[in-house]
């Protein structure tokens, strides 16, 4: 596997001859602009002014005391605009464009999620934005229809196939592929073919540099481990990205495990899938022996895509980072235990990965410390859960 867009054969542009066009003009255009100083400079004024940034480590003193053990800091990601870590990338992607010439940005999204933060990051820069979404993630997700039209987005109802997110990536590729000259196609994780991967992660990134300045700041020194969940995988390697050359500090990645790895209805692509192409990349993913993408569940919306990105896949193999799941119930404990002890209602992607860190902090010493991402507020669960738990 030789050529740019690969980790350690994992990667690469596994797309129609029709679209390679579109993606090396992409990649030339982003390694052009990314690092020229007003490029860096706008982008960095609207992480400031407009995403709230730099958002704050927060030591999270009460839930360390009831865990017992490591130190428990918090990387605010639910304090960034729109309450998740997505508009990170959603506003680097969207100057990009501008800057690019382009006067359209398409995306797709499943749970609406990523559709409101691309309708979001669109409106900022004034570009026209159209999103891609299966009827059935539609009809579950009418609110997140709403928003996206209250920012002023097209909403393009997917009636193909399964109806689910894979049906509105095959239309949004379909659209790029004759639409490229004056569209882009913002990309919501670190999934797809290349160049988007290392774009996603590069605008991410923030996080983690954030995080280690932070973290010399208050404690002056580096964090034992890190604690993310994995969807894609965009909040993790933005957490991870900027501390994989310090050797000694532990990396943890948490999948969904939704009712238990060994039932089949889980999300858990490094910890139960196998080597595929999915999304335009080789990686790993969840499928059958034929290799069709099976259904995937998590209690976590953001959680519940079949693949992850490919640099995960390669973190994986080298044993850099370490894989693991937590099932639905987990986090929805996890979910409570936070909200009581520290008065912060976590997503419930993010109440994966406080659900593993509490296991890990309580193996763990007092004068060691743990930064978990908190990558999103969990207002867009309460009534999910509260529904879930019979309480309305
Ligand atoms: C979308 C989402 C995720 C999962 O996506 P990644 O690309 O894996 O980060 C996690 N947490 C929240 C709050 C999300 O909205």
């Amino acid at each position: 596997m030789i050529g740019s867009g690969y980790f350690d054969g994992f990667g690469g542009r596994y797309v129609p001859e029709v679209l390679i066009s579109a993606l090396q003009k992409l990649d030339e255009e982003y390694r052009r602009l990314s690092p020229d100083p007003e490029f860096k400079q706008r982008l960095n004024t609207l992480l400031t002014t407009y995403v709230g940034r730099p958002t704050p480590l927060y030591f999270a003193h009460r839930l360390t005391d009831r865990v017992g053990g490591a130190k428990i800091f918090l990387k605010r990601e639910d304090l960034a605009h729109t309450g998740s870590h997505k508009i990170n990338n959603a506003v680097g992607q969207a100057l990009l464009a501008k800057e690019m010439g382009r006067r359209r940005i398409i995306a797709e999204t499943g749970a609406g999620q990523h559709g409101v933060a691309a309708a979001t990051a669109s409106a900022l820069m004034g570009i026209e934005c159209e999103i891609y979404m299966g009827e059935v993630d539609a009809e579950r997700q009418k609110l997140n229809c709403y928003r996206m039209n209250l920012l002023g987005a097209k909403l393009n109802i997917v009636k193909s196939g399964s109806r689910t997110l894979k049906d509105s990536i095959n239309e949004a590729m379909r659209d790029y592929a004759s639409s490229s000259e004056y569209t882009h196609y913002l990309i919501g994780s670190v999934v797809g073919p290349h160049p988007y991967p290392t774009i996603v992660r590069d605008f991410q990134s923030v996080i983690g540099r954030e995080a280690k300045s932070q973290m010399q700041q208050i404690t002056g020194g580096l964090p034992s481990a890190l604690v993310a969940c994995v969807g894609g995988g965009s909040n993790s390697i933005g957490l991870f990205h900027p501390f994989l050359e310090d050797a000694e500090v532990k990396i943890f990645g948490v999948e969904a495990g939704g009712e238990g790895v060994t039932t089949g209805k889980h999300s858990a692509s490094v910890v139960a899938g196998s080597n595929g192409v999915l999304h335009g990349a080789k990686t790993l993913l969840i499928q059958d022996f034929e290799g069709q993408v099976l259904e995937t569940h998590s209690v976590a919306a953001g959680l519940d895509y079949p693949a992850v990105g490919p640099e995960h896949a390669f973190l994986n193999k080298t044993g850099r980072a370490k894989y693991v799941a937590i099932d639905d119930s987990g986090a929805l404990s996890a979910f409570h235990l936070l909200s009581e002890t520290e008065g912060i209602i976590p997503a419930l992607e993010s109440a994966h990965a406080i659900a593993f860190a509490v296991e890990l902090a309580s193996d763990m010493s007092s004068d060691e410390s743990i930064i978990v991402n908190l990558s999103g507020r969990g207002d867009k669960d309460v009534d999910q859960v509260a529904r879930l738990e019979g309480s309305i």
